[in-house]
């Protein structure tokens, strides 16, 4: 259903090969630990993906003590141009089981509700997904019931994987010094925490980790945390009369009082929020986290100081108490990084429209990898894969999406080649 001439069609892509694979391969991460990575098992999949890349031929393949892989496609190319590298994440997510994932390949799919096997009230309906109606002729990955896929970012790794595998057997395709990195801990928000910059040594970037086929992702949250923590008196509770200020109730006055219109559960497109996380506490102190989400860096103000004033508001009616906000940097929207490049996103669009693919510029609400790269000195912005429902078990990704990601990165790195 998607135009073929690419002149690619003699290409035997691996990319849904190397997905089969790689989903089956428990990569959860874990926001409780404390180790790096926070879980060794994501090592079992960065292991195989070096193992591949040597085998491959690509040079300067490391894996190294906390589960990055970094390696080295060399320019063929005599003429200088910019380092580019592309990223994606091992990791799935804590929201959803990883663990025995069995892919299950829907060859020719035409239309019909997707029963997950394993758990029968798991439906994959096109109803509920209308991308699937897209999809009618191609080949759909789903899981089996009780997991996620790992579409999220699997397709980005096997997509990745599978440029290296196309420019290492297709040598007359000129291109400049191309890097490739997989990270760990994506998903707790730790994907770039013990990254070298040094060693990848790129100078610009792109991450797969993006949805729909043609989407390109040039902007992410600005992203602030908030501690509140409200301090009570406490009383025993048999003498407490007039005496008894229970923290935990102040805390929940202040829930209610949040605006409903400032809510993810309220809220798309370009509108931001305040949300509340967590709650934890006793009579004489309780504590409320919140995350807090805007487009703009003035936006994200604006809900810090209505989060600090309608705490205010609360507290002022009960003596002997206070609070405390602590406002903590999360992650800053990325676009403020890729204006000052446009051409990243000027080619990523113009690779997309030569390999016959309509292009989509979507701002993410959330962060990746690449809003934390574009400020670490990588300006980054974030591709398609074709992942759908990510982080549940309705995961499922189209095979010929992942593959007009490939085509996408072997044109783009042409464009780069000729800058
Ligand atoms: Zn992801």
């Amino acid at each position: 259903m998607f135009a073929a001439n690419l002149n690619m069609t003699n290409y035997n892509y691996t990319v849904s090969e190397r997905f089969l694979r790689y989903v089956q391969i428990d990569t959860q991460s874990d926001p409780h630990s404390n180790t790096f990575p926070s879980t060794t098992k994501q090592k079992n999949l960065s292991n195989i993906l070096a193992e591949e890349l040597q085998k491959m031929g690509v040079t300067a393949v490391e894996l190294d003590e906390y589960g990055y892989v970094y390696a080295t496609i060399p320019s063929n190319i005599t003429k200088k141009v910019p380092t580019i590298c592309f990223c994606s994440h091992v990791d799935t997510a804590p929201d959803c089981s990883g663990t025995n994932v069995k892919p299950i390949l829907h060859k020719n799919y035409q239309g019909q509700d997707i029963v997950l096997p394993d758990d029968t009230t798991q439906i994959i309906s096109p109803l509920h997904y209308p991308y699937l109606k897209k999809h009618i002729g191609c080949d759909v990955i789903t899981a089996s019931g009780h997991t996620l896929l790992g579409a999220d970012d699997k397709s980005g790794v096997a997509i990745i994987m599978d440029l290296a595998y196309y420019l290492l057997t297709h040598p007359t395709i000129p291109h400049g010094t191309i890097k490739l990195l997989f990270t760990p801990d994506e998903e707790i928000g730790h994907g770039t925490a013990k990254l070298s910059m040094q060693k990848l040594n790129a100078d610009f970037g792109y991450t797969l980790d993006g949805g729909e086929l043609g989407v390109i992702e040039d902007e992410t949250f600005n992203a602030d945390s908030a501690v509140l923590d409200v301090y009570g008196v406490s009383a025993h509770p048999g003498y407490a009369k007039d005496k008894m200020i229970n923290a935990l109730k102040i805390v929940g006055e202040i829930l209610m009082a949040l605006p409903k219109t400032l809510a993810p559960e309220t809220t798309e497109g370009r509108e931001g929020f305040i949300h509340p996380i967590r709650i934890e506490g006793l009579p004489e102190k309780a504590t409320i986290e919140f995350i807090l989400r805007d487009f703009t860096t003035a936006g994200l103000q604006q809900h810090a100081q209505k989060l600090h004033s309608l705490a205010t508001t609360v507290i002022e009616k009960y003596p002997h108490t206070h609070f405390k906000l602590n406002i903590q940097e999360q992650y800053r929207n990325m676009k403020a990084i890729l204006e000052k490049h446009p051409q990243i996103v000027a080619l990523a669009e113009k690779a997309c429209t030569q390999a016959g693919i309509e292009v989509y510029k979507q701002s993410i609400r959330g962060g990746t990898d690449g809003s934390r790269l574009s400020f670490m000195g990588l300006p980054c912005a974030n591709i398609f894969t074709g992942m759908q429902a990510i982080h549940s078990k309705h995961e499922w990704v189209c095979v010929q999406d992942m593959q007009k990601a490939v085509d996408v990165l072997i044109k783009l790195v042409q464009l780069w080649a000729m800058q």
